[in-house]
């Protein structure tokens, strides 16, 4: 025979607690009868009723307490309240704490009967709801779980077989996966390389160079190169919770159409300029053969101007593709401070011109460096001239010079537009001129791109920093040790 279904009643002994025990048995349940509040607790703990009618008062206690304290630690038992008399006070209240039905004398049987059966219907309904949620809640993760696997093998898959190099790193430096690419990169075979570390596994100077950089945060552009000519761009990305990742593609074709392009670059400006030199030394016998009027000379001067200007650039580029050639390699001891005296002596004129403030400190202590004087010289115009050339009439350029752990710093300040911040790397391009420079000035856009080359030639950094519309700094840091 099936078990029957228990109702607890909780109601102090009166007739009516005879009544609800007959009717119930009657409707086919079982019924227990708690007499105090340990035994309530103890039956809805153990004897897991289906339902309980809790009276009013109930051993000396409020019931409607009782039973929201029950309802906290059994949130699916239906409890019916049995009410000494009906209020619609009470009865709010036990709706409101959640009880599920309410009972008042004079009672029938059948008014029992059906309140019961209506909790019931409820409760079951609530039970069905809530097992179908945690069904559909459970299937939904498990579904997601292997959504997520899935995608996983796949970002794997891809990640092992993209063309370009992949190193995922712990925050030690400790190797936790490599793909295809990377050991074709470095020849490293199907060595194990997990766990390793990266310095031990691969040797090379610019990766090394990289990982020191890296602990001023993410690289986007950084050149490694390898003994047999192939240079690859490097990205570093700090991975939270991770590491970090060194991502690499082969820019090799790109270096290679670079060099085609300044050696293009080189040999059109090396035969220009033999005819540039001749066409100057006619316009200028000109002068000398016979008298000209007004007009004559002045479209003359013109010209010797305009082919004085393409000298400058012809000048400029051969002197970029000596540079980038890697021909620069006279070297002498030379004192920094009597060649940028010469400088800012040469730009006296201008300053004047322009009315500009043109001050300068020269530290007292700085120390013979072993360079080319003429492309030192070169470097320090070029920067001088930028910040008189861009700040108008009345600004100031400051110029300093100074020793720093071993370093010569020179500082080239000026009260100039500024460069924008996306393009203060751009600058030091070949032909590149910012979008803010002020109309009128003119310019190749070749200056930076040589101060780049020499200080790059002298083992030095260059950088500038900017603040649009207040003026800008350019920073040259020499070693004094090569
Ligand atoms: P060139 O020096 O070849 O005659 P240029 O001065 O235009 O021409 P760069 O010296 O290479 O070329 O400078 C590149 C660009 O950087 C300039 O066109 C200008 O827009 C910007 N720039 C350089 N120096 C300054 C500065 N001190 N203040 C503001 N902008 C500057
Ligand atoms: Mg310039």
């Amino acid at each position: 025979m099936a078990k029957k279904e228990l109702i607890l009643l909780a109601l102090n002994p009166a007739p009516i607690l005879d009544l609800m025990e007959r009717t119930l048995r009657a409707g086919g349940y079982e019924v227990a009868v708690a007499n105090d509040r340990s035994g309530l607790d103890k039956s809805v703990q153990e004897a897991i009723p289906i339902l309980m009618i809790i009276g009013e008062k109930f051993a000396d206690q409020d019931g409607l307490s009782v039973a929201s304290e029950l309802l906290l630690r059994f949130p699916t038992l239906p409890i019916i309240l049995y009410a000494d008399h009906d209020t619609t006070g009470l009865a709010k209240s036990a709706l409101k704490r959640g009880l599920s039905g309410y009972l008042y004398p004079p009672l029938k049987m059948q008014d029992i009967v059906d309140e019961v059966q209506k909790s019931l219907v409820r409760a079951r309904h609530l039970g069905d709801w809530l097992r179908h949620e945690v069904r559909r809640t459970t299937s939904s993760l498990v579904e997601q779980a292997e959504i997520s696997e899935a995608e996983r093998g796949k970002l794997e898959a891809i990640i092992a077989n993209i063309q370009d190099g992949v190193i995922v790193m712990d925050d030690r430096q400790k190797i936790l996966f490599v793909n295809r690419s990377i050991r074709d990169i470095f020849g490293l075979d199907g060595r194990e390389l997990a766990g390793k570390s990266l310095a031990d596994v691969i040797q090379n100077v610019d990766l090394k160079a990289m990982m020191i950089r890296s602990s001023e945060g993410p690289l986007k552009y950084h050149e490694i190169n390898f003994d047999d000519g192939r240079v690859f761009n490097a990205q570093y990305t700090p991975i939270p919770k991770i590491g970090a990742a060194v991502t690499m593609q082969d820019i090799s074709y790109l270096k290679e159409l670079d060099r085609l392009k300044s050696d293009f670059i080189h040999t059109v400006s090396h035969d220009l300029r033999s005819p540039l030199t001749s066409i100057l030394g006619y316009t200028e016998l000109i002068e000398r053969t016979g008298p000209l009027n007004q007009n004559q000379t002045e479209f003359l001067h013109r010209l010797q101007g305009s082919i004085q200007h393409i000298t400058a650039l012809v000048n400029d580029l051969l002197d970029l593709g000596r540079l980038e050639a890697g021909f620069d390699t006279r070297r002498e001891v030379v004192q920094l401070a009597s060649i940028l005296k010469y400088s800012l002596d040469m730009f006296d004129s201008q300053v004047r011109k322009k009315n500009i403030k043109l001050v300068n400190d020269i530290g007292p202590d700085l120390i013979p460096i072993r360079a080319n004087p003429i492309r030192i010289r070169q470097m320090m115009d070029n920067l001088i001239g930028n910040a008189i050339k861009y700040t108008p009439d009345e600004g100031l350029v400051s110029v300093n010079m100074f020793m720093q752990d071993n370093q010569i710093i020179l500082k080239v300040q000026d009260t100039g537009p500024g460069i924008p911040p996306e393009e203060q790397s751009h600058v030091f391009e070949k032909f590149y001129r910012a979008t803010n420079a002020p109309d009128g000035v003119e310019g190749s856009g070749l200056g930076l791109a040589i101060v780049k080359s020499i200080v790059d030639s002298h083992q030095g950094r260059v950088w500038v920093e900017s603040n649009m519309g207040h003026g800008s700094t350019f920073i040259v840091i020499l070693p004094t040790q090569e």
